[in-house]
Formats: structure tokens, sequence, C-alpha cells
């Protein structure tokens, strides 16, 4: 599942936090928030610097646990099936997160789109609006991708 890098308005832990210590380097200033959706919850929280290895190291480890979860389903048979296991849902304010979504979802390996046309120019717009909610400015290769995409829909 990817990360939420659009619709950062209902998470109910604010990434990026200036005061609060990054759980990887003990820094302090985060930029991202992981939260394993347990009683009690377990938040962890990320810097900018060590965001991208979290995430990867975040991401492969929900792979793994929905693989494990599908195996033992499939041992256990129809009667008694594994507990689920919990919830997990992450946010972020990292420019890095946004760059890989427009890699990975919006443009083809050569730079051109990947979706439809209005797809692209929804995001590119939706980009240009999240701007200010994001940790520093928006780096070149973004402002390039937003510039050239956000008015190909009007
Ligand atoms: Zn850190």
């Amino acid at each position: 599942m990817p990360i939420d890098v659009v619709r950062l308005g209902s998470l109910a832990y604010e990434p990026l936090e200036p005061g609060a210590r990054c759980d990887s380097c003990g820094g302090t200033g985060t930029v991202a928030v992981t939260v394993v959706h347990t009683s009690p919850e377990e938040v962890r929280r990320y810097c900018e610097a060590c965001w991208p290895t979290a995430r990867e190291r975040w991401e492969v480890a929900q792979e793994e646990r929905t693989l494990d979860w599908m195996k033992r389903s499939m041992r256990a048979g129809p009667f008694v099936q594994p507990d689920k296991p919990p919830a997990r849902s992450s946010g972020s304010r990292s420019w890095h997160d946004v760059g890989l979504f427009i890699e990975r979802y919006l443009l083809r390996s050569d730079g051109s789109p990947g979706v439809p046309l209005t797809d692209v120019a929804q995001q590119a717009n939706e980009i240009r609006r999240n701007a200010p909610k994001m940790n520093g400015p928006m780096p070149e290769r973004i402002a390039a991708f937003v510039n050239k995409y956000s008015g190909t829909a009007s």
C-alpha cells in the first residue's frame, strides 16, 4: 500500500513536528509518522534524513506481515482463521515521498505520463496546493513536474 502523501488531512498524527524526536537517530524535528493500530498504538516518528530508509523497512515489513498472514490462513483451513495483523498507517510531509509517488504512479521511466493526462494534471495541482504543508521548499525536479502538468487539464 503506498504511503499517502496527498490526502494528509485525515491523519490523526501530524508528521511534521519541529519539536518531536526521531525514533531512528534521536535528532529533533520529524517529517513522517508510522502508526500500528494496536492498543496502545505503536507510533514512530522520523526525521527527513532517516525517513527514506525507515519507509523502505516499513513497506517491506508490511508486505511480510500480509504474506505471513495469507500463508497461515491457507494452512489453517476454513474454520479457524488466524487473526488479521493490526492495521497500519503512515503519513509524511517529506518531498521524498512526493518524488516517489510521481515516479511510481504518474510517470513512466522515460518521463512520459503513465496515467491519463487529466489525472496527472489533477495530482500536479494537488501537489502545488499541498506545498505549504510540506517540509521545506519544493525541490526543483518536482517544481518542474508541477509547472509542466498542472495546467494541462483546464
Ligand atoms: Zn533521524
